[in-house]
């Protein structure tokens, strides 16, 4: 019986993937995917410095998808290279929209995430070239995010890859860092610009000395060493905000700073932003403060 039941489960299981494979491959038409925007910010100066293009998917029978399920299926199914091409022309698009709002925003970088199948396509410059064309998006501003993971196991091959995408003028980064195996004598001679630390390891860093705060330490120095910048990930708390200030991590995002944004509401954020900087009275905490913390 208990085999039978197994049996069963997995049958659901193998089910429910096929299903959301279907219904994935059917939403990007149907208009149920959409990109939300998470402010990353410069630590030292409180600054907003750009957005963090996430993709979203709300199901019209089944509700909000997250992304851990579909991205993990569409990675599988191939339909990933059809995803990250909306991503990136939705969120070029948007973030060109902002840029022409002020000339304060105008420098406002956005992060979009790659996957493994996305590296090993051929025509990869093509399509982020194509992208940066048609919305007319300076390629300066755009940063391309592969995990440690990707990068390592196809480490050969995407060497060149990478070396043609950064002749498009984007920046790369390693993201979820500190959980793969990365070689330093490789990492010394990629083509990356930034390192974002994996939160878990911003999550651990409940004391002083604790291991999770020395590693994040040990990152920090090695960004330095290696010229890239480093960004801390997954920042939830006053005290994380200000542990990672006294160890010179440069940049941070998190659910403390502000979650994931719609459109609408990264739009709302611009204004009070522009709103701050334009009334004097408001300058001396916009420059000091991390202005406006947006949560819900
Ligand atoms: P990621 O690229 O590391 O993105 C950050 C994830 O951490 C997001 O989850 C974000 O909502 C979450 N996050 C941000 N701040 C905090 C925090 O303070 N605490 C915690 N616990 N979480 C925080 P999300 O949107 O569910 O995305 C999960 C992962 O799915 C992403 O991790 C990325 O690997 C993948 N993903 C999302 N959108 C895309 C996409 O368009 N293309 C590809 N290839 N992958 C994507
Ligand atoms: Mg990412």
């Amino acid at each position: 019986l208990e085999f039978l039941t197994q049996q069963c489960h997995l049958s659901t299981e193998v089910a429910q993937r096929m299903m959301i494979e279907s219904d994935l491959r059917q939403a990007l038409a149907r208009g149920e995917l959409t990109v939300a925007y998470q402010p990353l910010f410069t630590i030292t100066s409180g600054r907003l410095r750009g957005f963090d293009a996430l993709a979203r998917w709300h199901h019209l029978e089944r509700g909000t998808i997250e992304p851990a399920t579909f991205i993990q299926i569409a990675e599988e199914s191939g339909l990933i290279i059809e995803l990250t091409d909306f991503v990136l022309q939705q969120a070029c698009t948007q973030m060109a929209q902002w840029h022409a709002i002020d000339p304060a925003l105008a420098d406002l970088k956005l992060q979009v995430n790659l996957s493994g199948s996305d590296l090993a396509h051929s025509a990869l410059s093509e399509r982020i070239e194509h992208a940066l064309a048609s919305s007319h998006f300076n390629p300066r501003l755009l940063t391309l995010e592969l995990t440690e993971n990707i990068l390592m196991k196809r480490i050969d091959s995407a060497m060149a890859t990478l070396e043609t995408l950064r002749k498009l003028g984007v920046s790369l980064a390693i993201d979820d860092f500190g959980t793969g195996y990365s070689s330093l004598a490789y990492l010394s001679s990629l083509p990356i610009d930034s390192l974002k630390i994996d939160r878990s390891f911003v999550h651990g860093m409940r004391r002083v000395g604790s291991k999770d705060a020395e590693i994040v330490r040990a990152i920090v120095s090695l960004g330095a060493t290696l010229g890239k910048s480093v960004v801390a990930e997954g920042i939830e708390s006053v005290s994380q905000l200000a542990q990672l200030r006294e160890l010179g991590c440069e940049h941070g995002q998190g659910f403390h700073l502000s979650r994931p944004l719609t459109p609408q509401q990264a739009e709302a954020l611009l204004e009070c932003l522009l709103t701050e900087l334009h009334e004097p009275q408001a300058q001396a905490a916009f420059d000091t403060g991390l202005m406006p913390l947006v949560r819900h």
